[in-house]
């Protein structure tokens, strides 16, 4: 299979792309190349972002970053979106700064990029600022509701990591785990009745994925005065499974965050209990579950309501995403994979789509040649991946 002639194919196809967290309008392009770094995953590689054009400071910050999958990504999806032809440098940083600032002087500029270089038919969003929002552009976002605020509303005071709170952003003061669990069912409801096409849980970010059967009196005791870290954990822990009863009568996926977060209990074998207590909800296992990608592969394996959505892997570390793509085909159909860019910015999700399209290609051109895959079964499980996948589910009813 000619690889370069593939890969080109692999540009014109449509892309629903799974999860996002784009940034509302007023957000984007105001501070050039510092600003939207800022809003990268750059900015979690443990070294401060340089904020002006200081030699010193940009040649530190390069030799740490420099060869790193989040780095080299954007450096290529700023080249070609900008037509730079150096590499990102002290002496550049002033060039690629202009470019995308006067890009954006056109205030559409961060949805063109989407739908026009990204070729995004859709894109489902979490917006963890406002879930359940589109960022009033309701052709182009699929909202998902985030059920985190969920399993903080035993106490007015508690926040998930993004300091949500469902009780407090309702207004309610319930104190009865029945009746808290019947407003969860309640509220995912409304989010379904308001165009949600999934629930996502990024919980690996407050505590491990280890949900036991719910110990309701314990529950409830999490809304006393001082609950202990156990009625808390048993609290969090029937409200994961309302959240599994209530996608499962609703007929919604539910996306959860696996792999890194915490890092502690944030493997997806974790899960492996509630997958198979619920096998009529879809879970949409995200991230690769990196760095324990294996354990995506062997649920695909044996659980048909286990789908392995690979948004974000390829830009933590493409090396993985191309082992994991590789693994899936063997043990998966194509009919549970999908990908997202998993970022707040245009140019980022661009720099996601070249790091993923590079994956596919990669992997299905080696397996054609390799005599494991024909030329229009590595075509059919492209278009599937990224586009066909993910329209099914934005349809489910
Ligand atoms: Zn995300």
């Amino acid at each position: 299979m000619d690889g370069i002639v593939f890969r080109e194919w692999l540009d014109t196809l449509p892309v629903i792309c799974s999860h996002s967290h784009h940034l509302p309008d007023k957000e984007h392009g105001e501070r050039g190349l510092a600003g939207l770094l800022n809003n990268s995953y750059i900015s979690w590689c443990g070294v401060p972002v340089p904020q002006g054009d200081d030699e010193i400071e940009i040649g530190a910050w390069l030799g740490a970053v420099g060869t790193r999958s989040y780095f080299l990504w954007m450096e290529k999806a700023l080249m070609a979106l900008y037509g730079l032809k150096e590499p990102l440098s002290a002496a550049t940083w002033a060039d690629y700064d202009k470019a995308i600032l006067q890009a954006h002087q056109d205030t559409e500029w961060h949805l063109k990029l989407l739908k026009e270089r990204c070729r995004y038919e859709a894109a489902f969003l979490d917006a963890y600022w406002a879930p359940g929002e589109d960022n009033g552009h309701p052709e182009l976002f699929k909202p998902v509701f985030r059920v985190n605020s969920l399993f903080y509303g035993y106490n007015i005071m508690a926040s998930d990591h993004n300091g949500g709170n469902f009780q407090r952003a309702r207004g309610t003061h319930i104190t009865g785990i029945k009746e808290y669990t019947a407003l969860i069912r309640q509220a995912l409801a409304e989010a379904k009745a308001s165009g949600c096409v999934a629930f996502k849980c990024a919980l690996a970010y407050d505590r491990g994925m280890d949900f036991k059967d719910g110990d309701w009196d314990r529950a409830q005791k999490a809304f006393g005065d001082s609950p202990g870290k156990g009625d808390i954990l048993a609290f969090q822990n029937v409200v994961m499974h309302a959240i599994c009863q209530a996608a499962e009568e609703l007929g919604k996926p539910l996306q959860i965050h696996t792999g890194l977060g915490l890092m502690n209990k944030s493997d997806a074998m974790r899960l492996q209990p509630l997958i198979s207590r619920y096998p009529g909800v879809t879970f949409l296992l995200m991230h690769g579950g990196y760095p324990w990608t294996a354990d995506i592969a062997g649920l695909c394996h044996n659980y048909p309501n286990v789908w392995a959505d690979l948004c974000w892997l390829p830009l933590i570390s493409t090396a993985a995403a191309e082992r994991l793509l590789d693994e899936l085909i063997d043990v998966c159909g194509a009919d549970r994979v999908v990908w997202g860019c998993d970022a707040w910015t245009g140019e980022e999700s661009y720099a996601a789509r070249l790091a993923f399209l590079e994956v596919l290609s990669r992997v299905l051109c080696r397996r054609a040649d390799n005599g494991l895959m024909r030329e229009e079964q590595a075509r059919r499980y492209a278009r599937m991946v990224l586009f066909d996948n993910a329209a099914g589910l934005v349809s489910r009813a």
